[in-house]
Formats: C-alpha cells, structure tokens, sequence
C-alpha cells in the first residue's frame, strides 16, 4: 500500500450503510451513514460517497463490504455477495457486490457485518495482540464470530451462532421469545434488543438495573459464552451492541458463566474472567474499520 492510496470501508446494515475511508484502517478520515432504503438507491449513494472521496484524498485501493445476512460468501456459489433471507423484502437475493464492482473497479472483499466487527476489534480493539477470539453482538439480532489462530472462521458461508439453542430461565418461563424461526428456543429469541423490550412493552435502555430480566439475558449470553469457551477455546470473548451498553450486565454475565461451568475449566485459557468476557472498545465503528482491515489484508477477488 502507498500512502497515496485509500483504503474504504463499508458496514451494510439493516437499517443504515456506514462507510467510512482512510490511510490505515484505524484513521477514519471521513464517514458517512446512508440510510437502507432500496439496493440501487443505497448502493448507488455508496458508491457515490467513494467517488467523492477518491476525488478529495486520491485514488481506492480496495474496499471492503461487512454485510447484514445471511449474505453468500461462498465464492463457489451463483448467489455469491447476494443477501439470501433478510426479512426486507427489497433486499432478498440483493447483489450487494456487483453495483461497486461496476462503479468501483479494483479490489473488493466481503465478510458479514459481525466478522468485520471481529476483524476490527481483534486487530486495533478489545482483542488487540490476540489470535484466538469470539466477538459477539446482542443488538437488533445476536450475532457471533470467532478467529481461531488469527484467521475468521467461515465454514462453507459463515456461522450463526446467535441462534444458538439456549435452556430457558425459569423466570421466563412464559414469554414466548422473538426469534422468527426459532421463537424463544435461540439466544437471538430470548436476548436480542426486541426481546428484551417484548417482555415490559420497554425499550432495553429504560429497563432498570434490578429488573429479573437481566438475570435472564446475562443467563442466555453466558451460556452462548459457555458453549464458545467449550467448543473453541479463545483467549477473549468480546460483547459489544446495544444492548451490552448496559454494562451492569457484564458482571453478571461472568457470574452466570462460572457458575453454568460449575469450576470446570478445562484446559483453561484465561487468566480472570474479568480479563475473559470484557466489552468491545471500537463502538459504532468496529464494523468499518473491519472493513477496511479486511480491505488492507485480503487480495482481490
Ligand atoms: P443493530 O443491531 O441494529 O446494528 P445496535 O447494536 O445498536 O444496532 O442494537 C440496537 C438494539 O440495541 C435495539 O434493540 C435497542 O433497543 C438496543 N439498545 C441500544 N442502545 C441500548 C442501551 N443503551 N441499552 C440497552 N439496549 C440498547
Ligand atoms: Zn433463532
């Protein structure tokens, strides 16, 4: 990279588009958020954004997408860089990838929306110096990623770990959950934003601290936390989203998770679980500077 040249990033949300372009990824230089309205109307303001910032600050040398999913990151596949099953109907089977392509030129790359928090907050973040990590945001939806000896994990497409099966609370026992496939089986069901505000009609940040519905939710993370700890073995779980803006939930979290484990610690990777499960420190901007980190480090494709 010379330093003339502009690295962009974008995160492609349900709701907005954040882009964002700079030298490094962790020098946001400027940003810009569009709101999701329909694909060539965003789209084309996306690319219209790069235009004008490559006119002020020099030439693209790639971009890098974090989309709202599923997305198909299968580059084997005919439905490559498409959204497949969003609930907004203008988005499904959406080609997020070819209008920049045509627009754009040069290199471009894309993960989900939650790798590309992943890859920020592992690389400039919460997991800065780590190569073992989980990344997990409970917001609209519940999301998770993992990066295992520094590379993200993808599967065939990408995991979904927010819809994770959960044992039910018993002070829960009578809400019905939100998830749109899986009611109140999945983490998403049970601790997404909606479902914290469908049980009191009240939205998850007027909720008291005392409220017994975060002993629930911090039950549900600490079991997804639990079942990632079990399977993977990081060296941090990092929380971040709307939600985990309530940060009396951490401290809960970390109980409910050492005592779910009951002392079994296995082969143990943590020093303290305050060192452990610990909040993500990029904010709104994680996705972005994912992007770009995605951006800077991946070949074209
Ligand atoms: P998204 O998931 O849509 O990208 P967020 O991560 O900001 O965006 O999550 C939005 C959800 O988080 C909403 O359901 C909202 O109620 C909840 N939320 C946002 N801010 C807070 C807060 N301070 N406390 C608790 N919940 C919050
Ligand atoms: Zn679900």
């Amino acid at each position: 990279m010379t330093d003339a040249m502009l690295l962009g990033g974008v995160e492609a949300g349900g709701t907005k588009f954040i882009c964002a372009v700079g030298k490094h990824p962790a020098e946001i230089i400027e940003r810009a958020s569009i709101a999701t309205t329909t694909p060539d109307e965003t789209l084309g303001a996306v690319c219209d954004f790069f235009s004008s910032m490559s006119e002020t600050h020099g030439p693209l040398k790639a971009i890098g997408v974090g989309a709202f999913g599923p997305v198909d990151l299968s580059q084997r596949s005919k439905t490559y860089g498409q959204i497949l099953s969003t609930p907004k109907a203008k988005w499904r089977n959406a080609d997020i990838l070819t209008p920049l392509r045509l627009r754009m030129g040069g290199s471009l790359s894309l993960d989900t929306d939650v790798n590309c928090a992943l890859l920020g907050e592992a690389r400039y973040g919460a997991g800065e110096g780590e190569k073992n990590i989980a990344y997990v945001t409970i917001g609209t939806g519940v999301g998770a990623g993992l990066m295992i000896n520094g590379d993200i994990v993808h599967g065939e497409s990408h995991p979904e770990l927010g819809h994770m099966f959960v044992p039910k609370h018993p002070i829960d026992a009578d809400f019905a959950g939100v998830c749109d496939y899986h009611r109140d089986r999945c983490v998403e069901g049970l601790a997404s934003g909606p479902a914290i505000m469908a049980r009191h009609g009240v939205k998850a940040d007027e909720i008291p601290e005392e409220d017994p519905v975060w002993r629930a939710v911090a039950y549900y993370i600490s079991i997804l936390c639990m079942n990632v700890f079990l399977c993977v073995s990081p060296a941090k779980i990092i929380l971040g989203g709307g939600v985990m803006q309530r940060s009396h939930l951490f401290d809960m979290i970390r109980h409910a998770f050492a005592e779910s484990l009951n002392d079994y610690y296995g082969a143990r990777s943590f020093r303290s679980l305050d060192e452990f499960i610990v909040p993500a420190r990029l904010g709104g901007n994680a996705g972005v500077v994912g992007a770009m980190t995605m951006a800077a480090e991946r070949t074209s494709l």
